[in-house]
């Protein structure tokens, strides 16, 4: 049965609770659960005992122009896939229990969270890092899994673990995507029968992208020229950034060499802003 634990009060007595032997995993999410965060449930379950995950919708990482209020919350067939899939714990907090008012500590990264998803979504990652630096301070989990998806993120997070010495591991999960390619997201279903029908595209120009790169294309503005070219063959795609960037450091790179690159694309659809990436390997 998943424990579902509605405030602070309720996650803490329940981790106060486990065996301190009991390894705990944890995945964070805002919800309408999809294969891909299913996948790295799975994932949090190899490598612990026990498996948290929260569902919270997190005002502080949304713009005032962005789709806060009409964020997907299924909560009902979210619980029931948890269960299903044996996940021992919800955290399900309130924003007035995560942000008491007068709440004025914010925690900023300042190298890897400036590009791309940061250029176009200032306070975006600031956002994030502050709920997920009080999510793993609440929960206090030994590991940490967070999708690929999201590349930005994970190398956001990663920094903020490193540079304040949070005591959690993190791990990454691949992206999980749909027949047709297209990255499974929470924000799939806004799309129009047309816009699903050119959304493959997206890492459609990816794949090509990478098809250069075997037959020994190394110039990164050639190979964003050719990954551009493919999202051009709908005339619905309008990219926000085509990107190949460090896949640590996610600065520009004007050649792809040892370290490889990340393939990064973030592209609307409609009123819908979806992103998705690809690892390259390195050469050596
Ligand atoms: P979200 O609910 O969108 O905040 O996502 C919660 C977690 O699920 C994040 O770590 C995402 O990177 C991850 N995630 C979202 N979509 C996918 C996907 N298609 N494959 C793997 N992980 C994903």
């Amino acid at each position: 049965m998943t424990h579902i634990l509605r405030d602070k009060a309720a996650l803490r007595s329940w981790r106060a609770a486990l065996p301190p032997d009991r390894r705990l995993g944890f995945v964070p999410t805002m919800g309408a659960l999809h294969d891909g965060h299913m996948s790295l449930m799975v994932q949090a379950r190899a490598a612990s005992d026990v498996v948290i995950t929260s569902i919270f919708v997190n005002p502080l990482q949304f713009g005032p122009n962005e789709d806060l209020s009409r964020y997907p919350r299924p909560i009902e067939a979210d619980i029931a896939r948890l269960e299903a899939a044996g996940v021992d714990a919800l955290f399900l907090p309130s924003v007035e229990d995560m942000y008491p008012q007068g709440a004025s500590t914010l925690v900023e990264e300042n190298l890897v969270s400036l590009p791309l998803c940061g250029a176009e979504r200032p306070g975006h990652f600031r956002g994030v890092t502050t709920v997920v630096l009080k999510l793993f301070n609440l929960v206090q989990p030994h590991v940490a899994v967070f999708g690929q998806k999201d590349a930005q993120q994970c190398a956001v997070i990663e920094r903020m673990v490193r540079d304040l010495d949070v005591p959690v591991e993190i791990k990454r999960g691949p992206i999980v995507r749909e027949a047709d390619g297209l990255a499974l997201s929470s924000r799939n279903i806004y799309l129009s029968a047309e816009d699903r029908a050119a959304a493959p595209l997206i890492f459609e120009s990816l794949k090509t992208a990478e098809k250069a790169f075997g037959a020994g294309e190394r110039d990164s503005a050639t190979l964003a020229a050719i990954g551009q070219d493919v999202l051009a063959r709908s005339g619905r795609i309008k990219p926000q950034y085509w990107e190949v960037r460090d896949p640590e450091s996610l600065g520009a790179i004007a050649t792809v060499g040892a370290r490889g690159a990340l393939l990064a694309v973030a592209a609307h659809l409609g009123t819908t802003r979806l992103i998705d990436n690809l690892l390259l390997g390195g050469d050596a």
